[in-house]
């Protein structure tokens, strides 16, 4: 494929960067594989606007894969931050920050009664799991193909995000021993789950699900799976846990809980909650959460869990989305997701836009997308034509057809206005498409 534009600038960084870098960046999706062309350099943020290092600015409707949700360098925020910067970077102590991002997540989220605070939703997901096991004295855990939870060796079998980007089965380095109590699930599948705990009775510690997936593209829970899930783990002994890393704070006031009601025993969260700055964290029930150190046996730590200028940042994040908030993302997202529809169904193009609160994604088919193997059956490379025109015309989409797409508050009439003018062309060129699948 060829590009109508060039973007010398951060052509010549990519090239200085993949001399000390592999791949040329630090978290392989950036890197722009899937649909080729030169990955942009981005030197500011401002609201809903993206600006590289050759000067141009982009509608970023990425919002760095979720945290962004007020936009980029929003005052309030950047403030918070400065002021915290002055008091000193980091203590390797308690702080009263970290108390009181916490009560904010124990306020938000009823099922959270304690939470700890980690620096990524990798590490999240990674010490719920060994909680899980610790508690439960059991060694399997069950997650779902497609669902992403980040770089933790047991959890990257069949995973979504960048591993679903680059079709990767499953990745060298992980062993048979790590991930070999890991039970792999169709998602959306209720049956699936009942077999798996009679297959293995009184061996699985927990189910890990995303709340709502989004690392497939958005592939929402079909009614009652959730529930299911939280049922089939209560009656046989395992722990339900909840990755809303990606849905936490962003779906609703109090994530996708707060959009399905489902309670879960422990809950992973990041993105959002860090404000912009690496800040995650799980909880969940009080009882769960007594067995981790110092309270109980369960080890975890970290040097900079509970940074301070984290904290600030996130706490002020949080502390300004309020219902007011959440109800212009979700509009932001529905006006978008319209024109996307009304683009592609001019040209003709067969899609599906599929949508979890103010999360959606655009699915080059028109079945419904309901796990992995739908997804990866979608014609993804008219993505990879729509993803380049749109980025020529100045709006920045995720670079692959398995993301979630994000929006903010800061997404006012003007940014709208330029994602309209771009839909056409895209759409034509996502129709004028020819290829065989991800990689054409
Ligand atoms: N869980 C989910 C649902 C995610 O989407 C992600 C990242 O995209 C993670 C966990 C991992 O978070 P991090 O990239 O902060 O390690």
């Amino acid at each position: 494929m060829s590009y109508s534009y060039e973007a010398p600038v951060s052509q010549a960084l990519f090239d200085r960067a993949s001399v000390v870098t592999p791949g040329g960046v630090n978290s392989p999706v950036r890197a722009f594989k899937a649909v080729g062309g030169t990955p942009r350099f981005m030197v500011s943020g401002d609201g809903p606007y993206l600006t590289d290092a050759d000067g141009r600015d982009y509608v970023d409707l990425v919002c760095s894969w979720g945290p962004m949700i007020l936009g980029h360098s929003r005052p309030e925020v950047i403030e918070a931050v400065q002021a915290a910067v002055a008091r000193g970077t980091s203590f390797g102590t308690p702080g009263e920050g970290e108390v009181a991002l916490a009560e904010e997540i124990v306020a938000r989220v009823a099922p959270v009664e304690q939470v700890r605070l980690v620096s990524s939703g990798t590490e999240a997901t990674m010490s719920a799991i060994r909680l899980a096991r610790g508690f439960t004295g059991r060694a399997k855990i069950v997650k779902f193909a497609g669902c992403y939870h980040g770089h933790v060796d047991a959890l990257l079998a069949a995973a979504g995000s960048g591993v679903a980007t680059f079709g990767l089965p499953d990745t060298p380095g992980v062993t048979g021993a790590q991930a070999g109590d890991t039970v792999v699930l169709p998602y959306n599948d209720l049956e699936a789950v009942r077999a798996a705990f009679a297959a293995h009775p009184g061996e699985i510690a927990c189910v890990i699900t995303e709340a709502s997936p989004g690392n497939m593209g958005v592939v929402p829970p079909r009614d009652g799976f959730n529930a299911g899930l939280k049922e089939l783990c209560a009656a046989n002994g395992a722990l339900y846990i909840s990755d809303e890393v990606m849905t936490g704070f962003r779906t609703s006031k109090a994530g996708w809980y707060g959009v399905d009601g489902v309670a879960p025993d422990l809950m992973t969260f990041g993105k959002v909650m860090g404000g912009g700055f690496p800040a995650a964290a799980f909880g969940g029930r009080a009882d769960v959460m007594a067995y981790l150190a110092p309270a109980g046996p369960v080890y975890q730590a970290g040097t900079l869990s509970g940074n301070p200028v984290a904290t600030a940042a996130g706490l002020a994040q949080l502390r300004l989305l309020d219902e007011a908030a959440y109800a212009k993302v979700d509009a932001v997202s529905a006006e978008i997701r319209g024109l996307v529809t009304d683009a592609l169904g001019k040209e003709g193009v067969a899609h599906r836009v599929q949508t979890a609160a103010n999360m959606f994604s655009v699915f080059f088919t028109a079945d419904e997308v309901r796990d992995y193997e739908d997804a990866k059956r979608q014609e993804a490379f008219r993505f990879t034509a729509f993803f380049h025109s749109m980025l020529a015309d100045g709006v920045y989409l995720p670079p692959s057809a398995f993301e979630s797409w994000f929006v903010s508050t800061a997404h006012d009439d003007r940014a709208v206005e330029r994602v309209a003018a771009a839909l056409p062309a895209a759409a034509r060129a996502a129709a004028e498409a020819t290829g065989t699948g991800a990689d054409a």
